[in-house]
């Protein structure tokens, strides 16, 4: 018996394989969410040098793989026991080794995060290409919603590819048919683009980004049209509750932006596992 036949007879072990997948994966993503910014702002600081004409200073490497990752304060390189998913964060009791500074709980979080809905999907579609598929999806979300928080960005980087990938899975109907997972994509896009060029006109101001669209068609083009106007009242409801909790609670300015890719990033997870429920409820959902 190979792997993958132990795999697919064995439910909970595909299920705990999926799970400790997700946490080294999600131990990557924090590698993403914080360098991706940083490479993105190098590369368009880079750019506008040779515009401007001037000679692009030789510059250490930087992306996902180079420079190895150290402590941010007192550059201790982390070694391989100190980069366990979660382990490592509970043994090191959340502090450098090198200087005993704070590590974000945040990489813990997100780890977890990873570990579980990764195991979630798993037992959710069950062995096979769609639960593989899910998995790279919420890895996507997951760091989208991070970085989107931290800078106020969706790249392009990942929210085109996710585009290409949902239709790509879908071509033998993976979540949805490829027809609306087509369609999903290019009403994904059109309904928030719309919705900001109403706002735009109305008020003078813009209420979301180009990288809210791109995501939107993204999730369009993997959970087919149907799935819009969910995804959109999901993501409506907890964006308006979270920026209400913020103004009120913390006294956060009402024409600070407020990230939105976080909320539709969250929309859309909810309706890659429940969406077929919710959308055929007995009441009208919608
Ligand atoms: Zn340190």
């Amino acid at each position: 018996m190979n792997l993958l036949d132990l795999l697919q007879s064995s439910p909970p072990l595909f299920i705990g394989v999926a799970s400790v997948i997700g946490l080294l994966v999600g131990s990557f993503l924090n590698v993403v969410i914080h360098r991706l910014p940083k490479m993105m702002e190098l590369s368009w600081q880079q750019q506008c040098a040779e515009l401007r004409g001037e000679e692009t200073a030789q510059t250490e490497p930087y992306n996902l793989l180079v420079p190895r990752s150290a402590c941010p304060l007192c550059h201790h390189a982390i070694s391989a026991w100190e980069n366990i998913p979660v382990a490592s964060f509970l043994l090191l009791r959340g502090k450098c080794h090198g200087c005993g500074a704070g590590i974000s709980p945040r990489y813990p979080a997100v780890e977890a995060l990873s570990g579980i809905l990764c195991g979630f999907a798993a037992y959710h579609f069950g062995f096979g290409l769609t639960a593989a598929a899910a998995m790279l999806l919420i890895w996507a979300l997951l760091t989208l919603t991070a970085i989107d928080f931290d800078t106020q960005l969706l790249p392009d980087d990942i929210t085109l590819p996710l585009i290409w990938s949902g239709l790509f899975f879908n071509l033998n109907g993976a979540f949805t048919s490829l027809h609306d997972a087509f369609l999903g994509a290019v009403f994904g896009y059109l309904l928030l683009w719309a919705v900001y060029w109403l706002f735009k006109l109305a008020t003078g101001k813009e209420g979301m980004g180009y990288g809210d669209f791109k995501l939107l068609a993204a999730l369009g083009a993997w959970l087919g049209w149907q799935m819009l106007p969910l995804i959109i009242m999901l993501s409506s409801v907890v964006g308006a509750l979270a920026g209400i909790t913020l103004i009120v609670a913390f006294k956060h300015g009402r024409n600070i932006p407020i990230p939105f890719g976080p909320y539709l990033a969250g929309g859309g997870l909810i309706a890659l596992f429940w969406g077929q429920t919710l959308t055929h409820l007995p009441f009208p959902a919608l």
